[in-house]
């Protein structure tokens, strides 16, 4: 029986874009992922690919992983409804428009393509938004994916190179050396794998998968509920992705504070809007709360009051892999040999999904990565990693 050279556990876009680049640079691999394919969070994230988000790493990340979709989307088997659709972000008050203004001339700095709006230039070009808003700002660079159409592509891609895809497996434990310096083999509900790598891409669980081999990674699931409306006519949003500007705020809210809400509008490629969005640390408890979905209706209606008329259909909930720095790891393990860690986007891991599949195939296979790696590093959290 021959054994894979690389497991991968977990099953979402970000273990799908490692199995894909990978089995790209020749490896064999042999991906485990306990429900559905993209089950976790990439089924119930929305699709914005974000070009702006700071710091400077993740502005590195994202533009070479859209430039990556893009070539995606023309080799993958099966159409992922890639699209350069670009984004408004919108500041509600006056008031807000100078530190937003601050924000967006540094975006320059960094060369993402962006550009200030007064509100009658927001409205010029997106009639939809209400008329009572400070202004805003257009990031033409910005594009749309359906993540669960990526993921699965993905996965296709690379079981035609010859990786084995396996769903409604469970990892169960990671075998090492007796000295606990090097891993032999994965665990499942169906028999052990023998390997001599082994990708950590678990999204939310993969501190939980970590701790079977006693090693501490700082992931906890951070909720997102979002709702989801029958379709409605193309020309109702002339851009396709629409969000509050206070929404970065929302992403760096801490872990104390609650429920946090911010408006964010995407309409999908076969007409729906997915509304969101809200952020909130409660474990693994998948629940939909009402008042959540209210408070989110409300910001919602606030910035775009046509949604009035559009009945809503569908809600659910999914868990962001959130880390205290709100960095991705990318990272080989210093203290056991063969095992990698890919999670902890939080709510960019679609957005960074084939960027940390080619980083990862880059160091798994021991090639000079294309980004600097050291401020993904797990070290970073765990001195004895
Ligand atoms: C409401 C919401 C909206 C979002 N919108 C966006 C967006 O617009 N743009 C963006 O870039 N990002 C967005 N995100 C974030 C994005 O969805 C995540 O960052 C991304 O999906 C994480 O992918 P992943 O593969 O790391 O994790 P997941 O998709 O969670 O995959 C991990 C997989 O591991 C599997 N697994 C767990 N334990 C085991 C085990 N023991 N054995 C085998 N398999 C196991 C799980 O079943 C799961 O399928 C959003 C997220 C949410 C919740």
């Amino acid at each position: 029986m021959s054994y894979p050279d690389v497991v991968i556990i977990g099953g979402g876009v970000v273990g799908c874009a490692c199995a894909y680049y990978l089995t790209q640079a020749g490896v064999r691999v042999h991906l485990v992922e306990k429900g559905a394919l993209g089950s976790g969070a990439s089924r119930a994230g929305m699709s914005h690919i974000v070009t702006w988000e700071e710091p400077e790493i993740h502005l590195h990340l994202a533009k070479e992983s859209r430039n990556l979709y893009q070539e995606l989307s023309q080799v993958l088997p099966m159409d992922i409804q890639y699209r350069q659709t670009g984004s408004i972000a919108i500041v509600e008050q006056p008031e807000g428009m100078a530190s937003f203004g601050e924000t967006v001339r540094r975006l320059q700095d960094w060369r993402v393509k962006c550009q200030l709006l007064s509100p009658a230039e927001l409205n010029a070009i997106e009639p939809s938004i209400a008329p009572d808003v400070g202004g805003g700002a257009y990031f033409e660079e910005d594009a749309q994916v359906n993540p669960l159409y990526a993921t699965q592509a993905m996965a296709c891609a690379a079981k035609e190179g010859g990786a084995v895809i396996e769903t409604f497996n469970e990892v169960v434990g990671i075998e090492c050396t007796p000295d606990h310096t090097r891993v032999t083999a994965v665990q499942t509900v169906r028999g052990r794998i023998p390997c001599e790598k082994i990708v950590i891409a678990a999204g939310a669980w993969s501190g939980q998968i970590a701790q079977m081999v006693n090693l501490e990674v700082p992931i906890s699931p951070r909720k997102g509920t979002l709702v989801v409306t029958a379709p409605v006519p193309e020309d109702l949003f002339h851009c396709k992705i629409l969000l509050a500007a206070g929404y970065m705020d929302s992403v760096r809210e801490g872990a104390s504070s609650g429920v946090a809400v911010a408006a964010n509008l995407q309409q999908v490629k076969n007409g729906n809007l997915l509304l969101g969005s809200s952020r909130q640390f409660v474990g693994f408890d998948a629940s939909v709360d009402p008042a959540v979905v209210s408070a989110m209706m409300k910001r919602n209606l606030r910035f775009f009051p046509g949604l009035a008329k559009v009945t809503a259909i569908r809600t659910w909930a999914g868990f962001r892999p959130y880390t205290p720095d709100l960095l991705p790891i990318i990272s080989a393990v210093d203290s056991i040999q063969g095992l990698y860690i890919a999670a902890g986007h939080e709510g960019i891991g679609i957005t960074e999904a084939p960027i940390t599949g080619k980083l990862i195939s880059q160091i798994v296979t021991g090639r000079a990565p294309d980004l600097p790696l050291g401020v993904l590093s797990l070290s970073r959290f765990n001195k004895t990693s």
